[in-house]
């Protein structure tokens, strides 16, 4: 059942071992409150917005749909992807057989980031970058020390929070042409922050897990559909046919101690009986919800800040590139994303014009936040057509720039010790969110994992509560099982 009605008192009625409220629909959200779900617990969903999805959303304009920014995975996101899986949409999404990107400066140079198949990591990538054409010879040389010395970090090491990834790089040798012509090509759209800011252990998380620990972790994954559609919508449908509630336009205001009944969650003055609740809002949202003494500092949560970022999509009158992907080299259109297909609605849809249509993706994106729509567009087109030679004699058709001012926290030095756990002090309230403790940067990978996390410690209490109730232990299973992947100018303010 999915209902924009605040009745919320008639979703505490019904079957079910025990109720668990989920507040928050992103991704995060959804994965808890499936997990608990396929564990037999009744699952009611509270999203503040008219829609599912939280930070992965789409729009449609003069019958296109547009996400409101490019979001990118990877093979290593095995969480996500088996969280598509269950909703059925794994099949909506493009997964490189072998990672490959072409890195394209002003004029169209092209040099390509690509696995060698049959190497094992960290050798696969050796090939490629040793005819690197965007770096001089010395600079190629330098690589593999550092890649080396990054890859034997130790992430459970504190002190590798206390620096700038920019500042190891230069002690191990890495010049700011490497910077700029690899390393921070790489880490900016993964941490969303460059690597003058972001700290040295999420920078070291990304390179360990994504290229430099298995051949194919990095082989690049997009969604083929509008993310509304992979997403929220598909997810809503699995969580409603496991018997599940969702309820949109249900911002939740307060979380009440718990008591013997367990928790109170209020949503627009309507209580709602739970008997574990999952946080899954995001760190802005958290801190003022979180009932006394749930975590030590809630105040710190402030400390995570935020990161922006800015999303142009361009439409063309025909097509200028033949890349369904490339990253741009000393150019402000930083990653470019054929979005053609997903324009028109996913599923190999096919245009009956030529038309091309692309999404610009600008991570860290502080420096235009303020910039009016009329002049990202200028810039981007204008940085599309000194890419793709093809783009300066093609008709631009339609622009569309979407900003998303908060959409990461921000991975500087010192954030490490600010991502609170799933576990919280109060029996029953368990915390979720790409924010939360999870080892990855604020990704998709990262809000599912936070999710499924939280499931474990919400079905925990379940099972403690049902078997004290029982005189026994409960019959909650005490893992979520881990799912294994089977395979003219508008502006949109978020
Ligand atoms: C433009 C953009 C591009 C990105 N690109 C990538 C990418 O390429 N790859 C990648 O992996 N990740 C990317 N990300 C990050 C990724 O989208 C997020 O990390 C992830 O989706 C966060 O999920 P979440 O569930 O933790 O939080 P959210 O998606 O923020 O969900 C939280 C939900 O809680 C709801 N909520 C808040 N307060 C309340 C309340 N009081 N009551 C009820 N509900 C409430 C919100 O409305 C929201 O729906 C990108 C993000 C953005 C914005």
């Amino acid at each position: 059942m999915r209902t924009n009605e605040p009745a919320l008192d008639n979703a505490s009625r019904g079957r079910g071992r025990g109720h668990v409220v989920v507040v928050g629909g992103g991704l995060a959200g959804l994965s808890a409150g499936l997990a608990c779900a396929d564990a037999g617990a009744r699952v009611t969903l509270l999203e503040g917005r008219p829609r599912l999805g939280g930070a992965t959303w789409s729009f449609e304009r003069n019958g296109r749909w547009f996400d409101n920014g490019q979001h990118v995975f990877l093979r290593c996101c095995t969480a996500y992807r088996g969280f598509l899986d269950r909703i059925g949409t794994a099949g909506q999404v493009h997964l490189q057989d072998q990672l490959a990107v072409p890195v394209v400066a002003p004029g169209g140079k092209t040099a390509w980031i690509r696995r060698t198949s049959g190497l094992p990591a960290p050798f696969h990538l050796a090939p490629a970058l040793a005819r690197y054409g965007h770096l001089g010879l010395a600079d190629r040389v330098r690589l593999g020390p550092a890649a080396v010395a990054l890859g034997r970090l130790d992430l459970a090491d504190p002190a590798l929070d206390q620096v700038s990834f920019a500042d190891w790089l230069a002690t191990h040798g890495q010049r700011p042409a490497a910077v700029d012509g690899l390393w921070g090509l790489i880490v900016l759209p993964t941490a969303n922050l460059p690597a003058s800011e972001v700290s040295l252990a999420m920078a070291a998380k990304v390179f360990q897990t994504g290229l430099l620990s298995q051949a194919d972790a990095a082989d690049i994954g997009w969604a083929a559909a509008p993310l509304a559609q992979l997403h929220g919508e598909s997810a809503a449908t699995a969580l409603e046919r496991t018997g599940g509630t969702v309820r949109l336009r249900a911002k939740v205001d307060h979380i009440g101690p718990p008591t013997s009944t367990g928790l109170v969650v209020v949503a627009d003055g309507q209580r709602l009986q739970a008997d574990a609740v999952i946080l899954a809002v995001p760190h802005t949202a958290a801190a003022s919800l979180l009932p006394a003494g749930a975590i030590p500092h809630p105040e710190l949560l402030d400390g995570l800040g935020v990161s922006p970022i800015v999303n142009v999509g361009v439409v063309y009158d025909r097509r200028v590139t033949d890349h369904m992907l490339a990253a741009g080299l000393g150019s402000p259109a930083q990653w470019v994303f054929d979005r053609t297909e997903a324009a028109l609605g996913g599923e190999g849809a096919q245009s009956s014009s030529e038309e091309q249509v692309l999404g610009v993706s600008l991570s860290a994106a502080d420096q235009w936040l303020g910039q009016r729509p009329e002049q990202l567009s200028d810039m981007i087109t204008g940085a599309l057509a000194e890419l793709f030679p093809a783009a300066r004699s093609a008709r631009v058709l339609d622009t569309v720039v979407t900003r998303e001012r908060a959409a990461t926290f921000r991975a500087v030095p010192g954030t490490a010790a600010l991502r609170p756990g799933t576990k919280t002090a109060v029996p029953g309230l368990a915390l979720a969110g790409a924010w939360t403790d999870t080892g990855w940067p604020a990704t998709m990978e990262g809000a599912v994992r936070s999710g499924q996390a939280a499931a474990r410690e919400a079905l925990h209490h379940l099972s403690r509560t049902a078997g004290a109730a029982h005189g026994g232990t409960g019959d909650w299973p005490s893992e979520v099982p881990a799912r294994d992947p089977s395979h003219n100018i508008t502006e949109v303010l978020t």
